[in-house]
């Protein structure tokens, strides 16, 4: 943010001089030019300090950095009066790749090829539709370019705009180069801005009195807390420590589950269950169904109490092994992409269902999209923590569970917790685990 600042100063500073200069020499200048090479200017900086701040993997993702891509073919041509000749831009975007690259190996995002494949096809995009435009409305890519000049001596028209990018490329540089190397360099460049130094001084002071905050952990909520300004600290805190911060399933992170006890509490993408790994005891839940003797407990009185008010739920999932998920997952895959199943499938070992804790339900057998917003579905909403069971993979938790919305998916936790978790407002087993488990309360 600071050098998306600091690059539109330049940027207004580089086009004011020019204009100045220009003006004084009487010159033949066009101000609807200069403006829109401006106005360039600065969306490209935004689009390599939006770049540099997020991590790319999801599918939606890459579909954003094909459309933010699609001005810059627009206007390329319209400022450079070169769209008959890609080289310029194809340059232009091979520069932007070439960053992207950096940052990726500085691991400062995670990206993937697909990006950049995506990112020239935005260009492509927007060229046609600028040729497009070019067909349609001859007169205004005529008023948008500069005019040859009669004199001689004159800098080109194109040296604004290089001026310019030079400067853009310059401080997205500066700007990976200081925080790959731990921002030691470019001091001189930082002391420049007011308070800097006395925020930095504050931000050991910003989690301590947080008790489950991680003094190790500050430079990652520190991080994060850049790319989430809009969060409170205390959320950072612990989905940093449910580690959030970090790519699902990713080998560094991932551990495995105390399972000592018969009921590893938490799986997740972080957390797992070793191949072989089988609950103490399985007792029948419901026809073939089988789960822990207090799960199958609890799920009774639930059901009873549910028959009582008129309605019924089946069991269509509930126990299952490493080697079945991994049949099942393996299923999936031949219709969807990995990305695709691991947002509504386990991949072995991680499996909620492993616990044999986990059910899944529905009013009407094995059709789990028929449950939500039915009266059982939002009765039990309301009311599983009663019994110790909490819906699982809720409809705004997403990013935290990495699992779609799945009204179906209870799991037993037993009624200390779950009516804790909804006294206290916790929505997910995550932040539960964080507050009251990893961590003491005071
Ligand atoms: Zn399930």
């Amino acid at each position: 943010m600071l050098y998306f600042l600091l690059g539109i100063l330049v940027v207004i500073g580089v086009q004011t001089i020019l204009f100045v200069k220009y003006h004084k020499r009487r010159l033949k200048i066009n101000i609807k030019h200069m403006m829109l090479s401006a106005l360039f200017s600065i969306y490209s900086i935004f689009i390599i300090e939006f770049l540099h701040d997020r991590r790319i993997h999801m599918n939606y993702e890459l579909l954003f950095v094909f459309l933010i891509f699609i001005p810059i073919g627009i206007t390329m041509p319209l400022i450079y009066q070169r769209y008959k000749y890609f080289l310029f831009n194809i340059m232009y975007v091979v520069f932007i790749d070439i960053y992207i690259l950096i940052l990726q190996h500085s691991g400062m995002i995670k990206c993937n090829v697909l990006m950049i494949f995506f990112s020239v096809i935005g260009l492509f995009m927007g060229y046609f539709i600028c040729i497009c435009i070019n067909r349609l409305f001859p007169k205004l890519r005529s008023s948008l370019i500069l005019k040859k000049r009669r004199k001689k001596n004159i800098i080109s028209s194109y040296e604004i705009e290089i001026i310019t990018l030079c400067f853009v490329f310059l401080f997205s540089i500066l700007a990976t180069v200081q925080n790959v190397s731990g921002k030691n360099l470019n001091k001189k460049m930082k002391d420049t801005i007011h308070n800097l130094p006395d925020a930095e001084n504050q931000v050991n002071d910003r989690y301590s009195h947080i008790y489950y905050a991680d003094t190790d952990k500050y430079d990652r909520y520190d991080a994060y807390a850049a790319i989430h300004p809009e969060m409170a600290i205390e959320e950072i805190v612990w989905r940093v420590d449910a580690n959030l911060d970090q790519d699902f399933y990713d080998e560094k992170y991932v551990k495995y589950a105390d399972e000592n006890t018969d009921s590893p509490l938490l799986l997740n993408k972080f957390s797992r269950v070793s191949d072989d790994f089988e609950p103490d005891e399985l007792v029948t839940l419901e026809g073939d169904y089988i789960a822990t003797p207090q799960t199958v407990a609890a799920y009774h009185k639930l059901t009873a109490d549910m028959k009582d008010l008129g309605m019924k739920i089946y069991v269509c999932s509930s126990y299952r092994s490493v080697a079945y998920q991994d049949r099942l997952y393996r299923y999936y895959l031949k219709t969807d992409s990995v990305e695709e199943v691991d947002t509504y499938s386990s991949r072995p070992g991680y499996s909620e269902h492993h616990t044999g804790r986990a059910i899944d339900v529905s009013q009407v057998y094995n059709q789990l999209d028929a449950f939500e917003g039915s009266d059982e579905a939002l009765w039990l909403y309301a009311n599983a923590y009663r019994y110790g069971f909490i819906v699982r993979y809720k409809a705004d938790q997403t990013d935290v569970t990495g699992y779609i919305f799945e009204p179906w998916h209870i799991v037993y936790v037993g009624e200390e917790i779950s009516k804790t978790m909804h006294d206290e407002n916790i929505e997910t087993l995550e932040e539960y685990v964080v507050k009251y488990i990893d961590h003491q309360k005071p």
